[in-house]
């Protein structure tokens, strides 16, 4: 039976505008969220249980504020995504005005507008090498199953069809549409839901502090590319191997940098096999690691490069894979038919907009070059926990990008016992004290993310710090530590 009526809603509403409490307000929407809302990789259990652990009702810079007016430093930038900050005015006026002028136009048959136009040019004028071409989704698992729909496409066009394979890493996380979570190397969100898209394979995680195969950086020679990856093309057959995708940094499977020559291993095997390389910089995109492009550290130009979550800073759903001169040559050249892919909302009008107008923000305020910065003054307040903080194992961190790894026997690099989640408990601990993290702790190690704003200063890092340690402290002095 239906308990709570939309006339009751609007009752509480009404009261609230004449009478009533904000309190009633946060009771009622706690109840119908409990009832209505079935949220993303959350618990549905216990979010029927205890309903939401966080209302935010409004942000400002690196500030996020709930419903009770509680302010909390937002060290995710939500979920990776809010790079120029909250409460940006300028990126809902160029939405507005866009949406006043020209609220819809789609992008099939040759139709195009102008604010698409303007858009795809200067991505491609940001992106490395050739990228030049781009094909724009509304978010990150649509822009890798078009990488790998339209990788197909490509060696079909080439008379290669059987090559339709990709490669994708352990700990890979590249979204949750069927072709995504089939490259998704994380198994909380590979159970449950099969069977997955044929195709697909995973080769070790370049994750040197627990590295799968049991070596030590610089003597494994890169193992987990120059070896692993090998062996797996060559058991796979290197001929049936479209792509292989690599996230420049591994952000939901941990925080993981690869080491100094990996991401380049992995180029020169695409190179060696004729197999094109996909970079997913759905999170590292636009700034987060202060470049636009996480791979730019590397020296290296994939043949696509997906992207999402910071093009428009999050105020608007917007994400596209962008493809070399290469590719598009073939498109061009060889096919006939039309493209068998694309969404009503590729290169939706006011998504472009808003997506300029946060590209405009992050050149004139210089905020790839403060990422850079404030990630330098980050990597000292990481390492001065790693050396001081009871628990702290590791810690990765390239530009606004990091992690903290907390383990019980600091030498013998021993992770808890994963019933104790001690992640999540500083994750906790962490939000009591208004610090947004996110908790890894599904892997079997306990890790934090942290990815805040790229506007955030040093003052505000240095809160962001010393929240943090204040919560390892406490988790760990209830707990047996050998360090
Ligand atoms: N790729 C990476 C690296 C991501 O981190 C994510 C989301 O966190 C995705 C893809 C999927 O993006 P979306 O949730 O917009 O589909």
């Amino acid at each position: 039976m239906k308990t709570l009526t939309i006339a009751m809603v609007k009752r509480v509403f009404i009261q609230k505008g004449e009478r009533g409490t904000a309190m009633s307000t946060k009771t009622t929407l706690m109840e119908l969220d409990k009832r209505h809302l079935l949220h993303p990789a959350t618990s549905a259990k216990d979010n029927f249980q205890h309903g939401p652990s966080l209302l935010a009702e409004r942000g400002e810079g690196v500030y996020l504020y709930d419903s009770d007016g509680k302010r909390y430093i937002d060290g995710l930038a939500q979920l990776w995504n809010v790079n120029v900050g909250h409460g940006r005015k300028e990126l809902a006026e160029a939405a507005m005005e866009q949406m006043s002028r020209l609220a819809f136009s789609h992008s099939f048959n040759r139709f195009s507008h102008e604010t698409v136009i303007q858009l795809a040019a200067k991505i491609a004028s940001l992106a490395p090498g050739d990228l030049n071409v781009c094909h724009f989704t509304s978010g990150g698992s649509e822009s890798n199953d078009s990488a790998f729909k339209l990788a197909r496409h490509y060696f079909a066009l080439k008379g290669q069809p059987q090559r339709y394979k990709v490669i994708a890493r352990n700990r890979a996380y590249h979204g949750v549409s069927m072709g995504a979570t089939s490259a998704t190397g994380l198994p909380v969100f590979r159970e449950k839901v099969g069977p997955l898209a044929d195709g697909f394979v995973h080769a070790p995680a370049p994750f040197c502090y627990h590295c799968e195969l049991g070596k030590t950086y610089p003597d494994c020679q890169l193992a987990c590319a120059s070896q692993s990856i090998r062996e797996l093309l060559e058991k796979e057959g290197p001929e049936t191997v479209a792509a292989i995708i690599v996230e420049p940094i591994q952000g939901a499977g941990g925080v993981i940098v690869p080491p100094p020559g990996y991401i380049q291993e992995v180029r020169s095997l695409c190179d060696e096999y004729g197999i094109l390389m996909i970079a997913d910089e759905v999170i590292t995109g636009f700034g987060r690691t202060g470049k636009w492009f996480g791979i730019e550290h590397e020296n290296v130009v994939p043949d696509m490069l997906t992207f999402a979550k910071g093009v428009t800073s999050g105020y608007i759903p917007l994400g596209g894979v962008i493809i070399s001169d290469r590719i598009h040559r073939e498109l061009t050249e060889n096919s006939s038919g039309v493209l068998p892919h694309g969404f009503t909302y590729s290169g939706h009008p006011a998504a472009c907009a808003v997506a300029l107008k946060n590209i405009e923000i992050l050149e004139t305020e210089g905020l790839i070059d403060n990422a850079r910065a404030m990630g330098e003054v980050l990597s000292r307040h990481l390492e001065q926990m790693k050396a001081a903080t009871p628990g702290v194992g590791n810690t990765m961190c390239r530009g606004l990008l990091a992690q903290i790894e907390l383990v019980q026997d600091k030498a013998g690099k021993k992770s808890f016992d994963p019933s104790l989640k001690v992640a999540n408990q500083v994750f906790e601990k962490a939000l009591q004290k208004g610090l947004i993290t996110r908790a890894i702790s599904h892997l079997g190690n306990d890790i934090i993310a942290l990815c805040p704003p790229l506007n955030i200063n040093e003052q505000q890092l240095a809160e962001a710090a010393a929240i943090l340690t204040e919560s390892i402290e406490e988790v760990m002095s209830g707990l047996a530590i050998s360090q």
